[in-house]
């Protein structure tokens, strides 16, 4: 595991980093103690290393393994395997419901919207999670500020920004959100690429077959007239953001991360859900401040 995306916050300038961005120098003048996990659920603050050899990497700060949350791959970094297995287990095991998905996924949306164009995650206000998610019934503060619904599945789906997506994150169930950048439909094999914003990495939402095998959800004519519009759009230059909620996975080559969404309820395109795109025959305006 490799971390290399850290959040740079002091005050209220906000940023992302890229390890290979930084050096000694600027690190030391600017950065050093000021650098968190890229999740906003986290509290454990990075460090960077920049050897003589050149060779440079982020690392947990000393002590702060712990202050990752559970859902947070760095968390398992210097567990064992038996520890990374029962947390694996339990987050591919959970049993969401599909009207917990959408609610997150609508959560996000609005966030995006209302959001500064650079996030500040308030991380006093957060406190690390157990995986089976509290059973209490108390309210919480969830990623995106909105308080968790009585009765709703209490397990957190915390979100991702396509951009910071590696392969650390296989395994996890996040709500993914990003630039679609190409549309791909393989019809031999019946799925789907929607490919997102991410520089080092091929990160796609991909749409198995089970995606629309139950016509009671949607078709493969359906697919193909959403998939018409999304392609008009993009060509139109209509920038699209893409909000997903799906275990991320392994491309089959290994070359990238897969985002799996089996279900067309489980995203959104610029606020607007599948059949609204197709009923409507067009994509509104990227709505949000992103
Ligand atoms: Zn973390």
């Amino acid at each position: 595991m490799k971390i290399e995306w850290a959040f740079y916050q002091n005050g209220d300038e906000t940023e992302e980093v890229f390890y290979e961005y930084l050096d000694k120098d600027l690190y030391e003048s600017k950065y050093q103690e000021h650098l968190y996990c890229i999740s906003a659920e986290c509290n454990a603050m990075i460090k960077f290393t920049h050897r003589k050899n050149g060779v440079k990497f982020f690392s947990t700060w000393n002590g702060q393994g712990d202050l990752h949350d559970t859902e947070c791959p760095y968390y398992l970094q210097n567990k064992g395997d038996v520890e990374r297995n029962k947390i694996l287990g339990l987050i591919e095991s959970a049993p969401i419901t599909d009207e917990h998905i959408i609610n997150t996924i609508l959560n996000k949306s609005k966030n995006l919207k209302t959001k500064e164009k650079k996030k500040v995650p308030n991380r006093r206000l957060t406190t690390r999670r157990t995986l089976q998610g509290e059973q209490s019934s108390k309210p919480e503060v969830i990623d995106n500020g909105n308080i968790n619904e009585k009765g709703s599945s209490q397990i957190k789906i915390f979100s991702l920004d396509s951009k910071h997506i590696t392969p650390d994150y296989v395994g996890y169930r996040k709500c993914v959100f990003g630039k679609i950048r190409h549309v791909y439909f393989n019809e031999t094999d019946d799925y789907v690429y929607l490919n997102l914003d991410n520089d080092q990495y091929k990160v796609s939402v991909y749409l198995p077959h089970a995606f629309y095998a139950d016509p009671e959800k949607t078709t493969k004519s359906a697919l193909e007239t959403f998939l018409r519009i999304v392609k008009h759009d993009l060509r139109a230059n209509n920038e699209l953001i893409i909000i997903c909620v799906g275990m991320i996975r392994f491309k089959g080559n290994q070359q990238g991360v897969n985002v799996h969404v089996i279900n067309p309820s489980h995203l959104l395109i610029n606020d607007a859900k599948y059949y609204e795109i197709i009923t409507n025959n067009s994509i509104p305006q990227n709505p949000y401040n992103y």
